[in-house]
């Protein structure tokens, strides 16, 4: 009997050098072994008389070597192995098998096997070629069941990993399950165990579908008891509570140009609420784009720095923050605090430039009561005079590491205010469905802006089909031009591995149309490989219209303002996710102008995606059409995890987590179960001492996933 933990050379049944490889894809241990799981199954457990088959079938057949030899193909002199086999009934079906002369001594005359594969005829008669196949006295494992498939890398083949696993099945692993029987029995889940053999040798679908469910849960339960972890650790620590002054937040209210919206309204409440708890917050606002979370942010600053504190909002650029700056040093003029920027490039002290150390020694003082700074801020040893709320801005601009690291250090910020922590607010433009937002934030209590402010009038999106549309489409944006505005062009860059070759179409793309669309006009290019200061240099000067138009890879995708562009040209659109291509159709109809957005599909300069299914074109026209027909966020990430699961706005890669898992996660049922049951658990045994499998499962999950 071996364990989960025994090294794969222990097997003594996998060379070394093979060991090494699988070293490569992670698998080093029995578990790995048995966590590597088909990626499909193909159907050889038709069992079938010979006579009774037809072209194209998948079947298996039984019986025996009747002749075999092997040739030498006449043109390639590659060795061909032929082989008949007779079953039963006396038919006879024609196997081959190229370049593999080993073969040839593998099969004698009259011994019993069975064959798989899919049936195909030539001018001789029927003929299966290169099928799988094994002796008809050993166990079904290649031939004539639900054939697993796995994931084949680096020269590992299917019938490998098909062989190996079988010979630790046989070697009875011991398979203790972290998941509590009670559990199990409830949700109708097998056992680990049993889920292995159900997904490694299937007897039927419903096989290997409950053992995935089973799979997908423990991952989508061990995310909730995370989640959970962190937030009942948040929620022990102790922050200064900050009254509400309503007749300041009334007045302050009153001289916005506009009404808030009832969302806006809402979250405004539920914030003041938080703040004025002696426990942090530690809460999402999710809003789309425009939907006017700059003034929330503003109203819980105001709300901190008329009692007394200091409020810092942190931005991904410094673009982004000299905007905060100038919209928050006007929206708090009167108002008895200073407002401060400190990025790399401005210290600003109210309307004044300072040196930094006369703005660094100020902020210690607490003389700007309102600071706003990129996420560099954190990194330099800044002192603080009662800090006691942060804002992170464009969350989702920052990686999954800088994030877990501005938590971290706003937790150990030096706030000067010792044995409390700042109240936490960060605010994210990607819409995010409400089962998502519980699975990937769930240790954030969330606010929706899911309401537009009124009178914005709306993108209209158009998606073109073809060249004739490509160039009403180029004239479109001479016209627009004409009137004074600006335009973008979005080209795809999709993949790190990628980044090169997508590079080299923006560098194509920006002398394409500057030489033989537009030699007229001034066109910006932006991409990847601009370093970050050249990047904000080119949006600024874009903004102060040094160009006409900005070509742009993906990179554009950050909060940034332009209000003078009206129209956005996506390029490839079918290689973006809805909610991206949302986010970037928000880079226009921020001012007052009518805006426009193209979608341009197709695989020009690039390979063709490889189809999903018989209908991914259309299905594929249903999803871009769905920008046409609306503007608002949140209904385009529901029909994004519709169509295309959650990988589509959360990519997979990006969260760690299995596709089994991500595809669950659109099912809000099983996500609150799974969050009502950690609940349960984490209320009688917190921490995980009770259910040590569990608490292991747990550290090795934190390591395969990143949670927010
Ligand atoms: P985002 O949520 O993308 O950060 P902003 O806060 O930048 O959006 O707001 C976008 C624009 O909408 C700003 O010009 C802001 O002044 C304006 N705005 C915000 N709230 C309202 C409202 N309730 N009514 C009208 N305009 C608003
Ligand atoms: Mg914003």
């Amino acid at each position: 009997m071996i364990t989960l933990q025994a090294p794969l050379d222990s097997l003594t049944s996998i060379k070394k050098p093979t060991l090494a490889r699988l070293k490569h894809l992670d698998i080093e241990t029995v578990e790995d072994l048995l966590r590597h799981f088909p990626t499909r199954y193909d159907d050889y457990s038709l069992l079938k008389p010979i006579a009774e088959v037809s072209v194209d079938e998948l079947a298996s057949f039984e019986g025996v070597v009747s002749s075999t030899n092997t040739a030498r193909s006449f043109q390639k002199k590659l060795p061909i192995t032929n082989l008949i086999l007779r079953d039963d009934a006396g038919d006879e079906i024609r196997a081959i098998w190229f370049n593999q002369p080993f073969l040839a001594q593998s099969f004698k005359v009259g011994m019993r096997i069975r064959l798989s594969g899919k049936v195909e005829s030539d001018k001789n008669g029927l003929l299966l070629k290169s099928p799988a196949w094994e002796v008809a006295s050993r166990q079904h494992t290649h031939t004539a069941r639900l054939v697993p498939v796995y994931p084949e890398t680096l020269g590992i083949t299917s019938k490998f990993f098909r062989w190996q696993i079988e010979i630790v099945f046989k070697k009875n692993p011991r398979i203790p399950d972290p998941m509590p029987a009670e559990l199990l029995e409830k949700l109708h889940l097998p056992t680990l165990a049993h889920a292995f053999q159900m997904i490694h040798r299937p007897e039927s679908e419903n096989d290997y579908l409950v053992a995935r469910k089973r799979f997908a849960w423990d991952e989508i339960f061990l995310m909730q008891l995370r989640a959970l972890q962190v937030k009942n650790q948040w929620d022990s620590e102790k922050s200064c509570p900050i009254p509400l002054d309503a007749q300041t937040q009334k007045t302050f209210l009153g001289t916005l140009p506009f009404t808030l919206t009832n969302a806006q309204q809402h979250a405004i409440n539920t914030i003041a609420i938080d703040l004025a708890q002696p426990k942090p917050m530690n809460r999402l606002l999710n809003g789309d784009v425009g939907s006017g979370k700059t003034i929330v942010a503003a109203t819980s600053m105001l709300q901190v720095a008329s009692a007394g504190f200091q409020a810092v909002i942190l931005a991904p650029t410094e673009v982004l923050a000299r905007q905060h700056f100038e919209s928050l040093r006007t929206l708090f003029t009167g108002q008895p605090f200073d407002v401060c920027l400190l990025t790399a490039s401005y210290k600003i002290l109210g309307t004044e430039t300072v040196k930094r150390e006369t703005l660094v020694a100020a902020i210690r003082q607490g003389i700007p009561r309102i600071i706003i700074a990129t996420h560099a801020l954190l990194q330099k040893d800044i002192r603080f005079h009662n800090l006691a709320l942060i804002i992170i801005d464009e969350q989702h601009r920052f990686g999954v590491n800088q994030r877990a690291f501005l938590q971290q250090s706003a937790a150990n910020i030096n706030d000067g205010l010792p044995s409390v922590v700042p109240h936490f607010l960060t605010m994210t433009a990607t819409p995010i469905p409400r089962t998502l937002a519980l699975a990937f934030f769930g240790n954030l209590d969330v606010s929706l802006l899911n309401e537009m402010p009124a009178k914005r009038i709306p993108i209209v999106t158009k998606i073109a089909h073809n060249n004739a549309d490509r160039a009403i489409v180029y004239d479109f944006i001479r016209k627009e031009i004409k009137k004074g505005r600006q335009a973008f062009v979005i080209l795809p860059l999709v993949e790190v591995s990628e980044k090169l070759v997508d590079i080299k179409a923006a560098v194509a793309e920006h002398a394409r149309l500057s030489k033989d669309i537009f030699p007229d006009l001034k066109l910006g290019l932006l991409h990847g490989k601009v370093k970050s200061k050249d990047k904000e240099q080119i949006m600024a000067d874009f903004k102060n219209k040094k160009y006409d138009i900005l070509v742009a890879t993906s990179v554009i995708e950050v909060g940034i303002d332009i209000p003078n562009a009206s129209v956005i040209l996506i390029e490839e659109a079918d290689r973006f996710g809805l909610a991206q291509l949302h986010q970037f159709r928000g880079r226009v109809g921020r001012g007052v102008h009518a805006s426009y957005c193209f979608l341009l599909p197709g695989t020009k300069n690039t390979t063709p995606q490889i189809p999903t299914s018989r209908n991914a074109g259309q299905v594929e026209n249903t999803r871009l059409s769905a920008l046409e027909k609306t503007n608002n966020g949140f209904e385009l990430a529901e029909a994004d995890l519709k169509l295309r699961g959650p990988g589509s706005l959360f990519g997979t890669r990006q969260s760690g987590l299995s596709d089994m898992a991500m595809a669950s996660l659109g099912n809000i049922r099983l996500v609150s179960l799974a969050r009502d049951e950690a609940t349960t658990l984490l209320a009688a045994d917190p921490s995980l001492a009770e259910h040590p499998l569990l608490a292991q499962a747990l550290t090795r999950f934190d390591e395969q996933i990143h949670l927010e």
